[in-house]
């Protein structure tokens, strides 16, 4: 079974949804940087302080910062069981600073998990997507309703549009995304790490799909 796994996809592509359904299945860590950054800005601490501006505009978070945080996250002795990144490495740096990091807490990256999806998609799902205040599962307000409307179905949580969310910060993250991350697909392709699937099956499909994929 692969359990050192990068989720890698642009925003919108589902990776926070597929996460949250792995590790429940897989019983994996999920390491969402994107997560961690809200979090931070919620309880307000030196680190979301620096992020939210960066965050609120769709810019990335500098990258020193972002691999600090990740590399001590991901010495913690629960990252043993195998874990997910979510929204990490977004560019080089951060991925060349990965290898290292993986290779001072002795383990590997087994495999980079790859969700595509056409723009058109992507801008229909973040401009309609809500997110659980307390304990960030995602919702669409038309394909993926919660039972009880602004309320979330796991934990009760009041749902909210992230501030990032929005038309002109949703371009500034689409053009990193095409000029930052997405060189990666290919360092990760050379490195034979890297498996594409197609987002727009559906979020059980895509999970059956990735889930069988993982456990060979
Ligand atoms: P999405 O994938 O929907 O864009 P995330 O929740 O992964 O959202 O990230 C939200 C924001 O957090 C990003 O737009 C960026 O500002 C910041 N962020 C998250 N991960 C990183 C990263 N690896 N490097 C720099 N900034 C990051
Ligand atoms: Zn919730």
């Amino acid at each position: 079974m692969k359990k050192n796994i990068i989720l890698m996809g642009p925003p919108g592509a589902g990776k926070g949804t597929l996460a949250k359904q792995l590790k429940d299945a897989l019983h994996l860590v999920h390491i969402s940087t994107g997560d961690m950054f809200r979090d931070a800005i919620k309880a307000q601490t030196e680190l979301g302080k620096l992020a939210q501006s960066y965050i609120d505009h769709g810019d990335l978070v500098p990258d020193e910062v972002t691999i600090g945080l990740v590399k001590e996250r991901l010495s913690q002795k629960d990252c043993e069981a195998g874990f997910l990144l979510d929204g990490f490495p977004r560019t080089l740096p951060q991925a060349e600073a990965l290898s290292e990091i993986a290779k001072s807490i002795s383990r590997e990256i087994d495999v980079v998990v790859n969700l595509d999806c056409d723009v058109d998609e992507l801008v229909r799902r973040i401009s309609g997507r809500r997110v659980c205040k307390n304990c960030g599962a995602p919702y669409h307000v038309i394909t993926m309703k919660p039972k009880v409307e602004g309320v979330c179905d796991l934990c009760g949580g009041p749902l909210y549009q992230r501030k990032d969310d929005n038309e002109d910060a949703l371009k500034v993250r689409l053009t990193h995304y095409e000029e930052e991350t997405k060189p990666l697909l290919d360092y990760y392709q050379k490195l034979g790490l890297l498996a594409s699937f197609n987002s727009l099956v559906g979020k059980e499909n895509l999970f059956d799909e990735v889930s069988s994929f993982l456990k060979k």
